[in-house]
């Protein structure tokens, strides 16, 4: 297939490429628009057929499903059939931005959108390409991250051009995303407001506002899937990654026994060299590493190194829960904890 790259600034929106990529999505193409958390597949919710190509495109499984992107709340009405007053308190905070809500769904979304599930997750960006692509086409994009399914998220154009030139219709390049992990998504449809994914908008966050929230897992009650997509292995470079529990110090210490050649991603890199081929610097606060983790996951298979050891941000609170979920999961679960000399590797 034929892919057109549209170049978009998002300080000066050039409108006629807009209204290009927005009659693309009403014609039933995929459109890769940037967001400020992570690059997005979209295309038009309505159409069930144009959902499933984003599916083929990225070689995602049907089960999990995707979320629907609107530009103005009156697009909500479309799609959801109540929105609780939590949602309204926690919208009007977080909207547009990095927060996904799951609502109880109108029968007009497809079921190929929400995997058959009666609930569908609904976010406003707040990226002006993105929000001027959706307002411009006039439906909810169904979008979830423009990479090959199983790879590290895309945080700029060049990501999906790696994945996904050739295999979808158009890619406006919008520069880098800021955040760089994708939305949290927050549960509102049961008794307790309840965190599927982890991401920029904090547990805290939602507490102040709400009084209580608590992080969910992938199962709902009786065992039925609640966030299906958290069950699958995620943002994995192929080069493969070992998350690591402990200062830079030991770490390094402990890499002074490591024979192969590696790579090593952490905070304040600079004062180490981490016994390591390559040190890859995450920045010097938790929102930098946010904003570079897929970039330095995908670096890793330039380098020619056999492993990345990568040192978890120390707090448990805040993005830090954000980042160590992605790292986790990027690494398959493999860890070692320096601090008392654990490892499951
Ligand atoms: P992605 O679009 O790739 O960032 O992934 C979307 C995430 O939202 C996945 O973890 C999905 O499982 C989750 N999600 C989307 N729709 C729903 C829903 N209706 N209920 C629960 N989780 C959802
Ligand atoms: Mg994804």
């Amino acid at each position: 297939m034929d892919t057109k790259i549209l170049k978009i600034d998002p300080d000066r929106i050039d409108n006629s490429k807009i209204d290009e990529a927005a009659g693309a999505i009403l014609e039933g193409k995929t459109v890769v628009m940037p967001t400020e958390t992570v690059y997005g597949l979209g295309a038009n919710a309505f159409s069930k057929e144009a959902v499933a190509k984003i599916f083929i495109a990225k070689g995602r499984p049907s089960d999990n499903p995707l979320i629907c992107h609107i530009s103005n709340r009156d697009m909500l009405s479309d799609i959801v059939a109540e929105v609780p007053q939590s949602a309204k308190i926690l919208m009007d905070h977080f909207w547009g931005g990095p927060l996904t809500i799951i609502f109880k769904k109108k029968d007009n979304v497809p079921d190929i959108v929400n995997a058959g599930l009666p609930t569908v997750a609904v976010r406003m960006p707040s990226h002006p390409v993105a929000n001027a692509l959706i307002e411009k086409a006039g439906v909810p994009v169904a979008a979830p991250s423009a990479n090959l399914s199983g790879t590290p998220s895309p945080t700029t154009a060049q990501h999906v051009i790696d994945d996904l030139y050739g295999r979808v219709d158009v890619i406006i390049d919008g520069g880098n995303s800021k955040i760089g992990i994708e939305s949290t998504v927050i549960d509102l449809t049961g008794e307790i407001p309840m965190i599927l994914r982890p991401g920029y908008v904090t547990i805290n966050d939602v507490r102040k506002l709400l009084g209580k929230c608590e992080y969910g897992n992938s199962k709902g009650e009786a065992g039925t899937p609640k966030s299906p997509g958290m069950k699958y292995t995620h943002y994995a470079p192929k080069t493969p990654v070992v998350c690591v529990i402990g200062s830079a110090r030991e770490l390094e210490l402990f890499l002074m026994k490591e024979n192969r050649k590696i790579a090593v991603i952490a905070q304040n890199a600079n004062k180490y060299d981490f016994n390591a081929d390559v040190v890859l610097s995450a920045g010097f606060d938790v929102e930098s590493y946010a904003a570079r983790l897929f970039y330095l996951l995908r670096k890793t298979d330039e380098l020619d190194v056999e492993l990345t050891y990568a040192l978890l941000p120390t707090s448990k609170s805040g993005l830090e829960v954000a980042v160590a979920n992605r790292l986790l999961k990027a690494s398959g679960g493999r860890l070692i904890n320096l601090k008392n000399k654990w490892s499951n590797i």
